[in-house]
C-alpha cells in the first residue's frame, strides 16, 4: 500500500442469483452505493473522527451515507474504527454476521488496518488487523485518520459498487 493512501480491496462478491439482468444490476448498485447505512460501532479512539465525520461541519448526508443504525440486522456498513482486542473479536464477528447481505466492511485507522501504535514484540491482547477476523473492503490509514479521509474510503467504497467516480479525485499540488 503506498504511504498515507486508500487502499481498496478487490471488487466484493455480491451475493450471485440464478438470473443476472445487467440493468438491474447497475441500477441495484447505484441504490446501495447512495444508501450505505453504517453501524453504530466504535472500538477505540478513531470513533470519536467517525461521530465527527456524521455532524454537521461534515455532512455525510450528502453521500446518503449518515443514517446510522442501531442494529447489525439494519446496516450494510460496518465502519471498524479502533483498536480491535482479542476480547473484542469475537464480538465483531457477530456483529458482522448479523449484518443481511450484501455488506461491506472499512477499516478505519491504524489500528483496525495493522494493530497500529499497539503492535510489539510479546503483545497478546490487540488482534493486528481487523481483516484476520472479517473480510474488509477499504482501508483508511492514519492516526486517527480525519473525517475527510473517512469520507474518501466512503467515495471508494461507492466506486467500488458502481464503477464509477462520484467526485472528482482532488490531486495534492
Ligand atoms: S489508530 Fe490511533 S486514533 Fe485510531 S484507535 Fe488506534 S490509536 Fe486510536
Amino acid at each position: 500500500m503506498e504511504k498515507g493512501s486508500i487502499y481498496v480491496e478487490k471488487q466484493t462478491d455480491i451475493p450471485p442469483g440464478l438470473i443476472h439482468f445487467g440493468m438491474l444490476d447497475q441500477v441495484l448498485n447505484l441504490a446501495r452505493a447512495n444508501s450505505l447505512w453504517p453501524m453504530t460501532f466504535g472500538l477505540a479512539c478513531c470513533a470519536i473522527e467517525m461521530m465527527a465525520t456524521g455532524a454537521s461541519r461534515f455532512d455525510m448526508a450528502r453521500f446518503g451515507c449518515e443514517v446510522f443504525r442501531p442494529s447489525p440486522r439494519q446496516s450494510d456498513l460496518m465502519i471498524v474504527s479502533g483498536t480491535v482486542t482479542r476480547k473484542m473479536s469475537s464480538a465483531v464477528v457477530t456483529l458482522y454476521d448479523q449484518m443481511p447481505e450484501p455488506k461491506w466492511v472499512l477499516a478505519m485507522g491504524n489500528c483496525a488496518i495493522s494493530g497500529g501504535p499497539f503492535v510489539f514484540p510479546g503483545q497478546y491482547s490487540v488482534v493486528e488487523g481487523v481483516d484476520k477476523l472479517i473480510p474488509v473492503d477499504v482501508y483508511v490509514p492514519g492516526c486517527p485518520p480525519r473525517p475527510e479521509a473517512l469520507l474518501e474510503g466512503i467515495l471508494k467504497l461507492e466506486e467500488k459498487l458502481t464503477q464509477r467516480r462520484r467526485w472528482p479525485t482532488v490531486e495534492p499540488k
